[in-house]
């Protein structure tokens, strides 16, 4: 075992401890007021200066070794989601409805755990900012970050973060180059019809048959109008309307997400959402109001940083242990906000592959324990490896 690992997994009981307590006490987005408590009062106790209250429940830890003014920024997530936890194990959520089922416990433990380990060695020449976002699961906790001047109060040369994976054996990671994650979009679709006696469909119009004709144009977007070589996916995952079995209803609603890996298959796609769903109402005599926004960009990781993220994976695992060209994900990530502003490259680390090993956002989910030593340690390494004393 990598000396840094077997080092760090001396603590194992403690980092589980930190983690299932965490896990225990789930909390929504920028609502982290007990964790990011729990996550300052352990950086102070490490003898890290702490900063609260970035990007409101944010807090950003930093450590000073020697002269250099180099500097490296590692991230890790502190939010849970609003599901109601079906474990029954002893560290199950205390908190009806919210749980940790994305691992986000496991992520603010690893970080700590490279927190405790670098404070303690210094084997490093510069600043290491330890940054605990909030608010990753869909309410811009990286975006609120950076609008308090993250990057201006604690400058970052490069960025680091990771995401655990389940189906991928613990001791592996996945690294790539270049783009990895979808950036992601949602919208919203009201059609304003002509409410009418549902016997009587010729004194109204009918916002159900539109919605429905707009829901199936919109299918051709991406098989139409998206160059084939492209990946871009949009579904329509809500449709609202009517109360009665005899009423045609005055409106209705359609909901829905995109994904694609380029900002101009995204526009593209907004502006062919906006066109068939105005041009689908007008032609059946409705109104249509449109709203389409773009919550992240595509997660795209610095080429000559992801190379250096794999060589650390390497050292600590073995190169035949880092899958280096792994599918592209279509789901998306708030750290993209961060890769835009500094360059750098986000991680995926094995949460085990077991038989029946649990997705992410899945109510069984638990994030494994076994995995806490090599995430710190993958952290620690990009440290001591960025931020190299340098020779006397
Ligand atoms: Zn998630
Ligand atoms: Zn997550």
């Amino acid at each position: 075992m990598h000396e840094t690992i077997a080092r760090i997994a001396e603590h194992q009981a403690e980092l589980s401890g930190w983690r299932r307590d965490i896990h225990a006490h789930p909390e929504l987005g920028f609502e982290e007021t007990r964790t990011a408590a729990l996550v300052a009062e352990r950086l102070e106790s490490f003898g890290i200066e702490v900063h609260r209250g970035i990007g409101r429940t944010g807090v950003v830890g930093v450590l000073h070794h020697g002269r250099s003014p180099r500097t490296v920024g590692l991230r890790a997530d502190m939010d849970a989601l609003p599901i109601l936890e079906a474990n029954t194990f002893a560290h199950r959520s205390r908190h009806v409805g919210r749980m940790h089922a994305c691992g986000h416990d496991g992520h603010t433990t690893m970080l700590l755990g490279a927190a405790k380990h670098l404070a303690a060695t210094r084997n490093f020449d510069g600043t290491v900012h330890f940054i605990f976002q909030p608010a990753e699961e869909g309410l811009g906790g990286a975006r609120a970050m950076i609008d308090d001047e993250l990057f201006g109060r604690f400058p970052c040369e490069t960025i680091f973060g990771m995401h655990n994976r389940p189906k991928l054996a613990v001791g592996r990671f996945a690294v790539r180059a270049g783009p990895m994650m979808a950036g992601g979009a949602f919208f919203d679709i009201d059609v304003t019809g002509v409410g009418a006696h549902g016997a009587r469909p010729e004194s109204g119009i009918d916002p159900v048959m539109v919605a429905v004709h707009i829901a199936a144009t919109l299918q051709t977007i991406v098989s139409r109008n998206v160059p084939p070589v492209e990946t871009a996916v949009l579904s329509i995952t809500q449709i609202h309307a009517g109360d009665a079995y005899n009423v045609i209803p005055q409106t209705a609603r359609l909901c829905g997400t995109v994904r694609a890996f380029s900002a101009d298959v995204m526009d593209l796609i907004g502006r062919n959402l906006k066109r068939v769903a105005q041009g689908v109402a007008q032609a059946m005599g409705a109104a249509v109001a449109v709203d389409f926004r773009v919550d992240f960009p595509p997660t795209i990781n610095d080429p000559a940083q992801a190379e250096f993220a794999a060589s650390v994976c390497a050292e600590l695992v073995g190169a035949d242990h880092v899958l280096r060209d792994p599918p592209l994900i279509m789901a998306s990530e708030d750290f993209s906000f961060m890769l835009n502003a500094v360059p750098g490259c986000f991680i995926n680390i094995g949460n085990g592959d077991v038989e029946g090993a649990c997705e992410v956002h899945n109510p069984a989910y638990d994030f494994n324990d076994a995995a806490l030593p090599l995430g710190a340690a993958f952290f620690v390494r990009t440290v001591e490896r960025k931020l190299a004393a340098s020779p006397a």
